[in-house]
């Protein structure tokens, strides 16, 4: 199996709160030793961002790791956000009125309007600190960093509201919870769907990548490889979750908030 080969990425830092890899030259992967999403940085000719952050207390250790590429915060341009989980995103407000901070329309709406159901606040047990988004991505804008150029795919299932950046020069695929190391799926949330979630696999096993960036676990050199068996487990899933609510009695499911609709819905009459 592939996971038996030694890593061909390089550990630059290894500390007690975090990992720092070298996925490719101006390209690093950091990874934190709690429940943290990675966060990656990559450095450009032009500009430099971060992917994702992780927890708000992995915001010093960030520092260091950043520190050790001669990287300090205030060089970052911008913060690019996978989706609104707060393990992705928990430390974005450390970096208001430093970088400009982005996520797809839909994320940011919901980080904006405050939804922590949507953000597992509860989950990741986050402090209720808000996070500003400055700037709206939508499928299809590009991220100019000079000598990176990151198509912004959206790539919807694992939430309503996931981004995938592909460098399709490089074969960079930042898949953030849409695809992990060895095929690997993120759960499948709320305002996300399955269906939805095989699409957004379709359409990455379509690209010339080389190198899987993800939100969990280690790099992967067979991107390839992952989003097929990705896509096959995908499949497996929608029919045992057609089995699943088969099962469920779906009205007693959707009572709680239907009964909380009708209640607000009184408040009018
Ligand atoms: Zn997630
Ligand atoms: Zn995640």
């Amino acid at each position: 199996m592939s996971d038996r080969r030694p890593s061909p990425f390089k550990t630059l830092l290894d500390s007690e709160a975090a990992t720092l890899i070298e996925a490719a030259p101006d390209v690093y992967q950091i990874r934190f030793k709690n429940r943290a999403a990675n966060a990656y940085l990559v450095r450009g000719s032009r500009r430099t961002i971060m992917i994702d952050v992780g927890l708000s207390t992995n915001y010093p250790h960030l520092v260091t790791c950043l520190a050790h590429i001669d990287v300090t915060p205030d060089m970052i341009d911008m913060v690019v956000l996978s989706h609104e989980h707060l393990d992705h995103i928990g430390a974005a407000y450390h970096f208001h009125g430093i970088s400009y901070i982005a996520a797809h329309r839909l994320a940011a709406n919901k980080i904006m309007l405050r939804d922590d159901f949507s953000m597992l606040r509860k989950m990741f047990n986050e402090p209720n600190v808000p996070i500003d988004i400055d700037i709206w991505l939508e499928e299809g804008n590009l991220i100019d960093l000079g000598n990176f150029r990151l198509n912004v795919m959206y790539t919807p299932g694992h939430t309503s509201a996931c981004v995938t950046l592909f460098d399709q020069d490089k074969g960079l695929l930042f898949a953030a919870d849409t695809l992990m190391p060895g095929g690997v799926m993120g759960g499948v949330f709320g305002s996300g769907s399955i269906a939805d979630y095989i699409q957004s696999l379709e359409r990455l096993k379509g690209l010339n990548s080389k190198i899987l960036l993800s939100g969990h676990g280690r790099l992967s050199d067979t991107p390839q490889e992952d989003v097929r068996t990705a896509i096959q487990r995908s499949h497996g899933l929608l029919e045992d979750t057609a089995q699943l609510f088969d099962a469920l009695d779906a009205r007693q499911n959707f009572e709680p908030i239907m009964q909380s609709v009708r209640d607000l819905n009184k408040l009018d009459d």
